[in-house]
């Protein structure tokens, strides 16, 4: 086929669309719903309304195929667990009785079952509900949703096409159910699970799909040779079926590395690939494995996880290469969209210029739609469009926002020595014992404590011009008054004054760094009915004033016990925010770096011995790829210490991450070179004390001996036995006793008799110690 017959063809496309709707009409539906405000035939109507909006908003645009299955009551994954039967035995009940509840109780649990284990969804900051499988588990084929789904947009007269989670992405997704062994290998469920995507693909193809999307973005993440011939595997016998529509498979995130050769070799009819950052390498392997003739390459050249508006002509000329490798190209977002905002138009109070620089989704699938017509019709027929997004390329770079002449001169002049500590860890260690004198196990919390109803009506008060902000500010000092009073009485060691003025660890400084853009409808969907407005890391990052010294000198002000000054670290301000596509994240996180470095220094300068800068995002943002550690997780402790170096050899950093796996990161961890690290262990019994005592870890380390994330209140009996564990690995001299994260969802009742039990135990270990 030729170059030019292959351009008659190509469409525009995406792989799945924001499902809350532009008023968040499904988390208010559903949220009814579970109150018992809205009826299920209601809830039902809306997500039909909603499905309904979004195929006429994709097809306006001029997107030809549109996806259908994408939509989700809560989850996609979810939705797939439901579609090949592998509801859990304890949930089987429910869901036989009904459908829709059974279905929420799998996502949220009830007063008697668990829900399903939630976990991010590869990385991006969406949740999936993880399936659980054993050598037991029976699948069964349930098609309604996805055919009910494809026939509404059939209905309607649009080309549709259905999206499925594929079946190996499926099965790697998947972890051992409960009871059944740690090393079981869900992907040993492959033969089972086969016949019953070919039930879902008949009964798809009978429907009048003529195409169905398997989405396999696990396979952008190193698989084992193993784990290639199963997918090779997969595809030969989905491939080999008689009664099927044609197959794409897609997918996205990363390239796909050894996996493209052995889809490109699979008897399907097409691949979807990202050719977006990194990802632009799947370009030079698909023409290095012989690029797919006379078969379909859906090509994702516009970024579906930033919300930047894309470079037209770059993405032609991408195109253009492209279509001498495949039989039809055509054009897609790299990712479904469901990973951005819906509208840029609505964010009516942003500077109309800048407003321009950004795409959501509605944008995106113009975009795409676009420069499908551009490689349709040849660039002549988008010459306007094409000279307006030139002039919106080039007011974005030439714009004093995105660069600012002091933050640059600044980062460039950073040398090496910046971002190290002036002296060693042993003679810091001696300097900070002098100084705070703390007993030994000494006792703090991770940051926050209970956001309590009152405080979140005080900020609601606020916005909504309520109250003024010295009646909100009054209302926070009385918070801090209280938490700080019941920290010396409770007896704490190192006190914080509990966040109170905090809506959030990140949007609280992005709201006060000068380069951070907010929206105001900006929502992606986290998980289920919760949505976050991330901000936007639009230009070069300064802080124009100290954010949180104020704070910390009122809470200082009340207590001889130090407080500790507190700080969200440079990587996690990254990973919680849309990023600056036009210069590396390492460059990006400097900035932020250095900005809270002169936060640090106001800090240590209003009297902060202790200084604790939070990475929980350190782990979550490691790569896919395996390759691309090392240079990451380079930057990211630069960036840390950066923020952090600045200080006297006896002003002590802390810094604390949440998650219990911390393996892959260990060296990491080591070279932040905080004087004290808080981590998440109670739930893994200190497991995580053992194995950085395993890595050789010289300094301090407060492995949590509370769960938070149930309210359950630990005994003092228990927290002794999980400090015991805890001083198996860790010297006395070296171990801190505190909650495995911040109190912000905890309640008042259970955060008091917690801390007490916590206390209780470092003491009666003091004298055991001392004795
Ligand atoms: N200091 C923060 C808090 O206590 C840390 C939160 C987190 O680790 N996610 O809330
Ligand atoms: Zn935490």
């Amino acid at each position: 086929m030729t170059a030019k017959s292959a351009a008659a063809a190509t469409l525009a496309t995406v792989y799945g669309y924001p499902r809350q709707g532009g008023g968040r009409e499904l988390k208010k539906a559903i949220e009814g719903y579970w109150k018992g405000a809205v009826s299920a035939d209601a809830l039902l109507a809306t997500a039909a309304d909603l499905r309904l909006e979004n195929w006429s908003r994709l097809a306006g645009a001029g997107v030809q195929e549109v996806p259908t299955g994408d939509f989700s009551l809560y989850d996609h994954v979810l939705d797939t667990t439901v579609a090949v039967g592998a509801i859990p035995p304890r949930h089987r009940a429910a869901v036989e009785a009904d459908p829709l509840d059974g279905y929420f109780a799998m996502a949220r649990g009830t007063q008697d079952v668990a829900p399903l284990e939630m976990t991010k969804w590869f990385d991006t900051n969406y949740h999936y509900l993880v399936p659980e499988l054993g050598p037991d588990t029976v699948f069964t084929a349930n098609s309604a949703k996805a055919v009910a789904e494809l026939r509404e947009a059939l209905d309607l007269g649009h080309s549709a096409r259905p999206v499925l989670v594929g079946p190996v992405t499926y099965l790697l997704l998947a972890k051992p159910a409960p009871g059944v062994p740690e090393d079981f290998q869900p992907l040993t469920l492959l033969d089972r699970l086969l016949p019953v995507y070919a039930a879902l693909l008949a009964d798809l193809h009978e429907a009048g799909a003529a195409w169905v999307q398997l989405d396999e973005p696990a396979l952008v993440q190193d698989r084992t040779p193993a784990e290639l011939n199963a997918t090779a595997r997969a595809y030969r016998d989905l491939g080999a079926l008689t009664d099927r529509p044609k197959l794409l498979v897609a997918s996205y995130f990363d390239r796909l590395g050894a996996a493209l050769p052995v889809l490109a070799r699979a008897p399907i009819d097409g691949l979807a690939l990202d050719f977006t950052g990194p990802a632009a390498a799947n370009l030079g392997d698909l023409a290095a494995a012989g690029g797919l003739p006379g078969k379909r390459l859906v090509a994702g050249v516009v970024d579906g996880r930033n919300i930047w508006i894309n470079d037209l002509e770059k993405s032609l000329s991408t195109l253009a290469t492209l279509l001498g490798l495949a039989g039809t190209v055509d054009v897609a977002p790299s990712c479904s969209l469901l990973h951005v905002p819906l509208d840029a138009a609505a964010e009516r109070d942003l500077d109309p210029q800048i407003a321009r620089w950004l795409a959501f989704a509605r944008q995106k699938a113009n975009e795409v739609a676009l420069l499908a017509r551009g490689l349709r019709e040849g660039t002549g027929a988008i010459t306007a469009e094409l000279a307006a997004n030139r002039a919106d390329l080039a007011s974005r770079a030439n714009s004093p926002i995105t660069r600012d002449p002091a933050v640059r001169a600044r980062t460039a002049a950073v040398t090496e020595a910046d971002a190290r500590r002036a002296q060693a860890y042993p003679e810091r260690a001696e300097a900070q014992r002098t100084r705070l004198g703390l007993p030994l196990l000494p006792t703090t919390t991770i940051g926050s404590f209970p956001q309590t109803s009152e405080l979140r009506v005080a900020r609601a008060d606020l916005t909504a011009g309520r109250i003024d902000s010295a009646a909100y500010r009054e209302r926070i000092r009385t918070e801090v008054r209280e938490v700080i009073a019941f920290q010396e009485k409770a007896g704490l060691d190192v006190l914080v004054h509990g966040e109170p003025e905090r809506n959030d660890m990140v949007q609280y400084f992005a709201e006060q760094l000068t380069g951070y853009l907010a929206t105001r409808h900006g929502w992606v969907q986290s998980y289920g009915t919760r949505y976050v407005r991330p901000p936007v890391l639009a230009g070069d990052i300064s802080r124009p004033h100290p954010m949180t010294v104020d704070w910390f000198r009122y809470a200082q002000d009340l207590t001889d016990r130090p407080v500790k000054g507190m700080l969200t670290g440079p990587v996690t301000m990254l990973a919680w925010s849309f990023v600056r596509d036009d210069q590396p994240l390492a460059d990006t996180a400097f900035q932020v770096a250095l900005a809270l470095r002169d936060e640090v220094t106001d800090l240590e300068a209003a009297g902060a011995v202790v200084v604790q800068v939070d990475e929980p995002a350190l782990r979550e943002t490691l790569p896919l790829r395996s390759a691309d550690r090392p240079a990451y997780l380079d930057w990211a402790t630069v960036a840390f210490r950066l923020a952090t170096s600045g200080v006297r050899v006896d002003t002590q950093i802390h810094t604390h991450m949440c998650y219990a796996e911390f393996g892959a990161i260990m060296t990491a961890i080591d070279e932040l070179d905080a004087d004290v690290i808080s981590l998440e262990a109670a739930r893994s019994h200190m497991e995580v004390a053992g194995e950085l005592a395993a890595a050789g870890y010289p300094r301090e380390v407060g492995p949590g001996v509370w769960d938070i994330h149930s309210p359950r209140v630990p005994s003092a009996d228990e927290a002794v036995e999980l400090l015991r564990a805890g001083l198996a690995a860790i010297p006395a001299e070296r171990l801190w006793v505190n909650p495995d994260c911040g109190l912000k969802t905890r309640g008042w009742t259970e955060t008091r008799a917690s801390l007490e039990s916590l206390v209780t135990a470092a003491r009666r270990l003091r004298d055991d110690l001392a004795g």
